[in-house]
């Protein structure tokens, strides 16, 4: 018997989105001087219109974070700073099903995922730095150092509300103010975060919110009165921040892409296995910088594997983000839809063999289909460079020593995953990987109190956690 799934779609009715928006500078509205389109990428609807930051709004902001930080931001103690993140915490909470629904229109990413994960972890990370603010001497971390002063925080499109958490909470529990961008196509749940921050009474221009365009993020990176850079996105952005800020004083973590290997040993458990290759390279439609998109399988099993695999991809559901039934939304941008077709492409013209589940893809909006590639060598574009998409590129090792020759060769080195029954192979295998992360029998689990960034070309720095805290203070981290 054949089980259908009737639509069970999430009202949208609970958010309520402005035709416009300005700039949140110093606790208040600033109208922007032109604005841009926020689309549904699922629908290609225009949801709003979002102010294209200036040099000059950058420079309000810093001057409102300034002020907020000199006159009453770190003149509080910890406890009252650690108030009001749990009052941020508790409205976010308060206010999931409205940060939800936006998030999936404004992304495109399953109502599911940004329901279970993106906002519940959103307000997990300010309550785990609410605690930290009046605990500092127990961290570990160098508190005889002082905040930074005014960070400039610039976040990618793919967990909006998530890396807006990963950057604010740290930096307003250690006593920084801020001046955050979110990225182009995806401003309306930082946007809504602002009103949180007008909700919970956080003094004026403690946060600032500018949207924009890469030039509002290059106005913040440059912008002499901003003590700390923090950025998440692409290697190349990160190397032009990177470079932007070695001749200043200015502090910096990235945190940038990743071609995580989620290696199968022969002796895995080959069904929790399957499950686990689908959520480290499915979740968010692969749009995930730790992403397991090199699966790297054991010959002996490689086959089994790999018919499991294509069985279970044919049973995922791809459409309307609303839907609760979906587990593949739309990709985020008409932009990203070309990118990871361009290197779809280059995969089947070097030789790879490519294979996507039978799924029937909505006409309007920005899609595709789960795919995976076989016969993949080291050599291949698909192997080395990262596609942000729903792509997995399949290889395949006989020796434990080739594995994890074949894993660390990337220039990046943010994630792996490992699956195998034995405790000893896990242990061996963690110890010789090069990735910040490293996941064993399962993958893409999160946490505030646990840090993640990367190696090489992935990252400086790391986020969550203690180790995280210690990049908001002078002197304990660069
Ligand atoms: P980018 O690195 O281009 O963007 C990340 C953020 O930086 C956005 O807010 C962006 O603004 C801003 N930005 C762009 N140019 C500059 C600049 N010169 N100076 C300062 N800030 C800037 O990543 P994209 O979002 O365009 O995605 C491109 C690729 O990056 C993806 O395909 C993926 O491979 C990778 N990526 C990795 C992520 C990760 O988590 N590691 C996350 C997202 C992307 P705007 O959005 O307005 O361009």
């Amino acid at each position: 018997m054949i089980f259908e799934y009737a639509a069970a779609p999430e009202s949208r009715s609970v958010v309520k989105i402005d035709p416009v928006y300005g700039h949140f500078i110093n606790g208040k509205w600033v109208n922007g001087s032109s604005h841009f389109n926020s689309i549904n990428p699922a629908t290609e609807e225009v949801l709003s219109q979002i102010a294209l930051g200036t040099a000059a709004d950058v420079d309000a902001a810093v001057k409102a974070a300034r002020n907020a930080f000199d006159k009453s931001w770190s003149k509080l103690s910890g406890r009252e700073r650690g108030k009001y993140l749990f009052r941020i915490a508790r409205i976010m909470q308060e206010r999931a099903r409205e940060f939800a629904v936006l998030e999936t229109l404004d992304n495109g990413k399953p109502i599911r995922e940004s329901r279970d994960v993106d906002v519940p972890l959103s307000a997990a990370h300010f309550f785990y730095h609410a605690g930290w603010a009046d605990k500092l001497e127990y961290a570990g971390v160098d508190t005889t150092t002082a905040p930074h002063g005014v960070v400039g925080q610039i976040i990618p499109w793919n967990f909006p509300l998530l890396m807006l958490a990963w950057k604010v909470a740290p930096a307003l529990a250690t006593g920084n103010t801020v001046v955050l961008k979110p990225a182009e196509t995806t401003s309306l749940t930082a946007l809504l975060f602002a009103q949180v921050c007008q909700q919970a009474g956080l003094p004026d221009g403690v946060v600032n919110i500018v949207t924009g365009d890469g030039s509002t993020g290059s106005a913040i990176v440059n912008h002499p009165g901003i003590d700390k850079i923090a950025f998440t996105g692409s290697t190349e952005v990160g190397k032009l921040i990177a470079r932007a800020v070695a001749p200043t004083n200015k502090s910096l973590t990235l945190e940038l892409g990743g071609k995580g290997a989620n290696i199968v040993f022969g002796d895995a458990a080959i069904d929790e296995t399957v499950e686990g290759i689908v959520n480290g390279i499915f979740f968010n439609q692969g749009h995930v910088c730790c992403a397991g998109s090199r699966l790297i399988l054991q010959e002996s099993i490689a086959d089994e594997v790999l018919e499991k695999l294509k069985r279970r991809m044919d049973k995922i559901r791809v459409g309307d983000p609303l839907d609760k039934n979906t587990d593949l939304g739309a990709i985020n941008s008409a932009e990203q839809l070309a990118k990871i077709r361009e290197l779809t492409a280059a995969g089947e013209a070097e030789g790879a063999g490519r294979w996507s589940a039978n799924c029937e893809l909505p006409t309007n909006g920005f899609w595709f289909a789960p795919t995976i590639f076989t016969g993949v060598t080291q050599a291949h574009r698909i192997a080395r460079e990262e596609i942000f998409g729903p792509v997995l590129s399949v290889l395949t090792f006989r020796t434990p020593a080739e594995v994890i020759e074949k894993a660390n060769n990337t220039p990046f080195g943010l994630s792996a995953g490992i699956w195998s029954e034995k405790g000893s192979n896990i242990l061996w295998a963690t110890q010789q990987l090069r990735a910040g992360v490293i996941w064993a029998n399962t993958f893409n689990k999160f946490d505030p109190a646990s840090p993640f960034g990367g190696y090489k070309e992935s990252g400086w720095g790391r986020e969550g956690g203690r180790h995280g805290l210690s990049a908001y203070l002078k002197g304990s981290a660069k």
